[in-house]
């Protein structure tokens, strides 16, 4: 949200309050005040239209890897346009870059998922995997085998499965969701939720014994998957504690239930290795990615999957003879050219090892912003953290109070209740990381000015 500021009719702010319905705001507010309008960008920075400079804290929507200009992606998406601006994968057609980003994907993913479907948005390919998921069970004979559980505070995008698989309750109010084929296990928020001198570990058991027991309340038989994000982001950053994916997978094996990794945040560097299942140990069904896959310049997201998850999907579609799903730009010719070169610049500049080796440093800029008198805890990984600040009764007052002081120190964040949450572009470096912190350090000494 904008600060207080008249706005000159027929001004641009003027003509998207008039013409515009933004997603996620509250409309009313957005009527009254506006938002900001961002201008362009420039490495990790993007300019407001008065050529205010501002970190872009977030990468956008957690996406823009490789900075907020990157030519190679102009100009490889020029020549795509130039070439064959659009074509379809349906009706046994198909083209180069969606088979090469197709083929680079299969071969820097982990080595058990063999085949790609492309989407454009992490919902769609979340809504999708809940189709596919469906269509399987009924190809294996096991209709009941449908309910999907997701997490309280995941978040899988805002279709209407994939919004049902998603728990934050802003996502569900008035959509008349979730779904009743989808259930929701507990967050493992250890800071948070912990028990009096539980270790990480005890409450990673903690957290596998509800999801037994819900799957046994529920019957094993109808629970066909689980979705979960390696680190929840949209949550507000939680990252799991030791123990955690591994207990949770052991239930999952148990009975026989699929793991879908949602790595549409964590993938391609995020946590510091190129997806964030080898961070943790996870062996998915199936792996979801979008943004980094990008950097979001163009619309973009992939569907990797095991050939057990595969198999009678394929076996299915050719008893009724056709998968009868698909998107007009599924695979889109420039957004896969797109997606691979960027790929291929997340390589060559190392940006992962970026993640990896500027971790401490971030981490330890968010501690030490722990002992001023507005925070409680930081928590992170990789280039993806928090830091959690004193709330008032009003969950998010805080944060929202915080979010317009960092605006005004020139970092942009998204505050998720009262945690300031910061992912920046991967291809930050040590001094911009510093800057980022001081900015942090002196937004939260004007909020702690600020009458609430
Ligand atoms: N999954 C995760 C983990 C996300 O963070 C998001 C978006 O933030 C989505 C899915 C939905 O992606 P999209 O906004 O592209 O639909």
């Amino acid at each position: 949200m904008s600060q207080s500021k008249t706005i000159a009719p027929n001004s641009i702010e003027a003509r998207d309050i008039a013409y515009q319905f933004h997603p996620s705001v509250d409309l009313r507010v957005y009527e009254e005040k506006g938002g900001l309008i961002i201008d362009r960008g420039e490495g990790i920075y993007v300019f407001d239209q008065s050529g205010k400079r501002y970190i872009e804290g977030l990468a956008g929507l957690w996406s823009v890897a490789v900075g907020f200009n990157e030519k190679r992606l102009a100009d490889v998406a020029y020549a795509q346009m130039q070439k064959l601006p659009y074509y379809h994968s349906f009706n046994y057609k198909a083209h180069g870059p969606s088979v090469d980003l197709a083929e680079k994907l299969v071969q820097i993913s982990p080595a058990h998922l063999t085949k790609v479907h492309f989407t454009s948005s992490g919902s769609e390919a979340n809504d999708l995997v809940v189709k596919m998921i469906w269509y399987r069970s009924n190809a294996l004979g096991l209709p009941e085998k449908k309910k999907i559980i997701g997490r309280v505070k995941g978040y899988h995008g805002v279709t209407i499965a994939a919004g049902s698989v998603t728990g934050i309750p802003a996502n569900h109010g008035s959509f008349d969701l979730p779904l009743d084929r989808m259930i929701h296990t507990l967050t493992p928020d250890y800071p948070r939720d912990h028990l009096d001198g539980e270790t990480e570990e005890q409450f990673s058991a903690r957290m596998a014994e509800a999801l037994e027991e819900l799957i046994l309340k529920e019957g094993p038989e109808t629970i066909a998957a689980m979705f979960g994000e390696p680190v929840m982001g949209a949550g507000g950053v939680i990252v799991p504690p030791e123990g955690y994916w591994e207990a949770i997978q052991a239930v999952l094996r148990k009975y026989d239930i699929l793991l879908v990794a949602d790595e549409v945040i964590c993938g391609f560097g995020r946590t510091g290795k190129m997806f964030a299942c080898e961070t943790f140990g996870i062996t998915p069904d199936v792996m979801v990615t979008s943004k980094q896959i990008s950097s979001s310049y163009m619309p973009l997201s992939a569907i990797l999957m095991s050939d057990e998850f595969y198999n009678p999907i394929a076996d299915e579609s050719h008893r009724l003879g056709v998968f009868g799903h698909g998107y007009t730009a599924s695979g889109h010719p420039v957004a896969t050219a797109v997606g691979l070169e960027n790929i291929k610049i997340i390589e060559e500049r190392d940006l992962v090892g970026n993640a990896a080796r500027l971790e401490g440093q971030f981490l330890a800029g968010l501690k030490a912003l722990e002992s001023h008198p507005m925070a409680l805890w930081s928590r992170g990984l990789g280039l993806i953290g928090a830091l959690e600040l004193k709330g008032t009764e009003k969950v998010g007052q805080m944060g929202q109070a915080a979010q317009a002081c960092l605006l005004e120190e020139g970092l942009i964040v998204r505050a998720i209740g009262d945690a300031i949450c910061l992912c920046p572009p991967m291809i930050i470096t040590a001094e911009q990381v510093d800057e980022m912190m001081a900015a942090m350090k002196r937004a939260l000494d004007a909020l702690a000015e600020t009458d609430l």
